[in-house]
């Protein structure tokens, strides 16, 4: 591994908006690899950051003179079309300027470079972020110079050069997979699809057209991964079928090969089969491909365990911004406390009744507490309206006692954005507040220092494991 020479994107012009997580080291990649940058935000506080990191960059609105670049690189965070195009990306479409994501950047940068590195991309709505990981943990077992970002983190041009041999993992949301030109996936795969981010795509077909761009320029000798697990994308894997790459169907009902804790559920089972095409195709040996299943370590935020206290296990799953994410969660809980809501999706928390059953009560949160509990209330499940996280974890924690049930799970079907930075600040405050519980005060003469200390708080679990104990996991995984 190793950087990128100084001299790429020599006499190369790039206009970078947003400088963000993304952005900014963008605007650092291009100007290392010698190209001249523009960078602007329009917040100036990420302008004042961009201008102190010593980025080596000018910062000016390309929007406000002639739009004189070779692309504009727009963050995925902002539009280029619905529900309307940021005045940069308009002033870009005006000028013929092509608008890219990084990652394409990133790709041309590799090639460039003289490098025949492999790439591989991963999108789908739920289990992206997992599938990376895994794939990358895997490949990383053989040996191979791997690594792994873009949506997931880190962004695709702070990533090093790798050689012929290595194999670019990235997560592509499909913010970024409309913006790509030239980059053309080894191997890829589309998990599943269901109703998110409706709001840039305008309906379903249009997020299934953006999601299938994973699949652009591949050739006969590429593989295509497909889930066909839901109606949309058995649609897109017929569609597959009319393409030259190789197809590989992938459901998380088939058979498997055994998945560590960190992977629990019917939906780790399909990112598990996706991980497993992808690395077989990538050239790795199947003994690796089973150690890395088993020894998978698990992402923060995803069903991860924080903490145990007097029998009662906090379950963090902020990730599950949508209901189809949360059903993946609630469904390894025979009984829980379930906190809830934020800024909900289309269609809220409706498709989950049939597991309210198993919901002990809801605290509810965030801005749409209210759409939230005409549902519970419809559906006669026991609810609070608490309002914030600080409140819903006491709330959560005393509501396990009197219910008598073994989990507090955090998994709100929202957006956080009303009260957070992101779901990681959400996760990590519900991971604060349940650490922070009074442990049980027991009574000195009633019991031994053994049982003291097993009912005491206990360490934060991490990796995730997997369901606690008195939780039973879903079958069929
Ligand atoms: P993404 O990066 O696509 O948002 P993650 O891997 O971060 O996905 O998982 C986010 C949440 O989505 C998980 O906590 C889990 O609830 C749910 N999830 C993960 N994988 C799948 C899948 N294959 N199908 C459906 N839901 C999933």
């Amino acid at each position: 591994m190793s950087t990128f020479p100084s001299d790429i994107f020599a006499g190369k012009r790039f206009a970078v908006v947003g400088l963000g997580k993304n952005g900014l080291p963008a605007a650092r990649g291009l100007a290392a690899m010698g190209a001249e940058v523009l960078a602007w935000d329009d917040k100036e506080s990420a302008r004042r950051a961009a201008a102190d990191s010593g980025a080596g960059v000018t910062l000016r609105d390309p929007a406000s003179g002639p739009f004189d670049v070779d692309a504009l690189v727009l963050s995925p965070g902002i539009p280029h079309r619905l529900p309307a195009p940021h005045p940069a990306a308009a002033g870009a479409r005006a000028a013929g300027v092509p608008i890219l994501t990084d990652v394409e950047l990133l790709y041309q940068a590799v090639r460039a470079a003289g490098s025949r590195a492999r790439f591989a991309g991963i999108t789908g709505t739920n289990g992206k972020s997992t599938t990376t990981a895994l794939l990358a943990h895997i490949l990383d077992g053989t040996g191979k110079p791997v690594a792994a970002g873009a949506n997931l983190g880190p962004a695709a041009l702070s990533l090093p050069l790798l050689p012929h041999d290595g194999v670019y993992v990235l997560e592509m949301s499909s913010y970024m997979l409309e913006r790509l030109a030239t980059l053309r996936f080894d191997a890829a795969a589309m998990l599943n699809l269901s109703a998110d981010h409706l709001d840039r795509h305008g309906d379903m077909a249009g997020y299934a057209m953006a999601k299938r761009h994973v699949f652009d320029r591949q050739t006969a000798a590429d593989l295509a991964v497909i889930g066909v697990d839901d109606a949309d994308s058995r649609a897109m894997a017929d569609w597959l079928g009319t393409r030259p790459a190789r197809v590989a169907r992938i459901s998380g009902f088939d058979p498997t090969l055994p998945l560590g804790p960190a992977l629990p559920g019917t939906h780790n089972a399909q990112n598990a089969a996706a991980a497993t095409a992808m690395a077989r195709f990538l050239g790795a040996p199947d003994e690796a491909i089973a150690a890395g299943l088993l020894r998978f370590p698990g992402l923060p935020h995803r069903q991860q365990r924080i903490v145990t206290i007097d029998g009662v296990t906090f379950v963090n799953d902020s990730k599950a911004t949508n209901a189809d994410a949360s059903e993946r969660a609630l469904v390894c809980y025979d009984r829980l406390i379930w906190i809830a809501g934020g800024m909900a999706k289309e269609g809220g928390i409706e498709p989950l009744a049939p597991l309210f059953p198993r919901v002990a009560k809801a605290l509810l949160i965030g801005r749409d507490a209210p759409q939230f509990a005409e549902t519970l209330t419809r559906n006669g499940v026991k609810f609070d309206t608490v309002g914030t996280l600080d409140a819903a974890v006491p709330a959560a924690f005393a509501a396990a006692k009197a219910e008598g049930a073994p989990v507090v799970l955090l998994s709100p079907a929202c957006a956080s954005w009303d009260q957070f930075t992101g779901y990681d600040q959400r996760g990590d405050r519900f991971a604060e507040l349940a650490r922070a519980l009074p442990a049980p005060i027991v009574a000195a003469q009633s019991v031994s220092t053994q049982a003291v200390s097993t009912q005491s708080v206990s360490a934060p679990v991490l990796p995730a494991a997997g369901p606690p104990a008195g939780a039973s996991p879903r079958g069929g995984a």
